[in-house]
């Protein structure tokens, strides 16, 4: 009888560190998403926060719905920590689980030899480039689009996934962070949650015609390789309204949309936003 209980009790007190430890289970603060590298996590807590980080990475709070939003980036370890200081004056701190992925490697034959060994005379443009997207991405507001379901931005075949490590003409490079839907050009795209235009440019170095979309709370979405745009900088979109068209500009082998997610400069997954 007391063996039964004894083993009954540690099963049971097994069972809620298992529940702890996947879960992180708080009184105070829901985080739903995918906790896997590339994944991203909604929060909102039942009372005022302080102040919140991820893995000491600062996580911004929403000054009126106690909303966050942060992510896991591609190569994001086994084990995460996010803390919460509430105004209260209590604090947590939840342990999380992060799904570990292996990725592939993609290897890109016929890239035009001027994107896999850029000239000395493009360096300051690929550098300026690099900057303004940066810039666009950084951006802190208070837009809480990224709440909604996604709607799939364009209608194609995935022709290249988040993560893969690049191979071009037999040369290493950054790895992949965009999912890529391949079709001709000219076709639609379309805004995937409401926002507002951070970035509209129609010629970078890389990226061909670029938009970067913001959501809120450092969340964002660009567009690259475009071959025309049909929104600029400032505008407010709806969901599902036309921004684009799919091109074959920047470094490319053929015409797709390279549709990437980002939580201020960390690159996250889109696809694990799709059904
Ligand atoms: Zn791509």
């Amino acid at each position: 009888m007391r063996n039964k209980t004894l083993i009954s009790r540690a099963v049971f007190i097994m069972s809620l560190l298992f529940i702890f430890a996947v879960n992180a289970q708080s009184q105070n603060v829901t985080l739903s998403g995918d906790f896997i590298q590339g994944g991203l996590i909604v929060g909102n807590a039942t009372k005022p926060i302080e102040k919140a980080s991820i893995d000491d990475v600062k996580v911004p709070i929403h000054p009126n719905t106690k909303l966050f939003a942060f992510g896991f980036g591609r190569d994001a370890k086994a084990q995460s920590v996010f803390k919460i200081s509430y105004k209260d004056g209590t604090q947590e701190q939840l342990n999380l689980d992060i799904v570990q992925r292996e990725y592939k490697v993609d290897k890109v034959n016929g890239v035009a030899s001027k994107y896999v060994s850029p000239p000395e005379s493009v360096l300051k443009r690929i550098r300026n480039d690099s900057a303004i997207v940066k810039q666009a991405r950084a951006g802190l507001s208070f837009r809480t689009d990224f709440t909604n379901s996604v709607t799939k931005p364009a209608q194609g075949r995935t022709s290249g996934v988040y993560g893969s490590q690049r191979v071009f003409n037999g040369v290493p490079k950054r790895p992949h962070f965009g999912l890529d839907i391949a079709a001709k050009t000219g076709t639609k795209v379309i805004a995937p949650w409401s926002g507002k235009v951070m970035l509209a440019e129609p010629d970078l170095y890389y990226s061909g015609g670029t938009l970067i979309i913001d959501h809120g709370m450092g969340i964002t979405t660009t567009y690259i390789h475009l071959s025309a745009l049909h929104v600029k900088a400032g505008d407010v979109l709806e969901q599902g309204q036309l921004i684009a068209e799919i091109g074959a500009t920047g470094r490319v082998t053929g015409p797709h949309l390279d549709w990437r997610l980002n939580w201020f400069n960390r690159r996250l997954d889109p696809q694990l936003l799709l059904p």
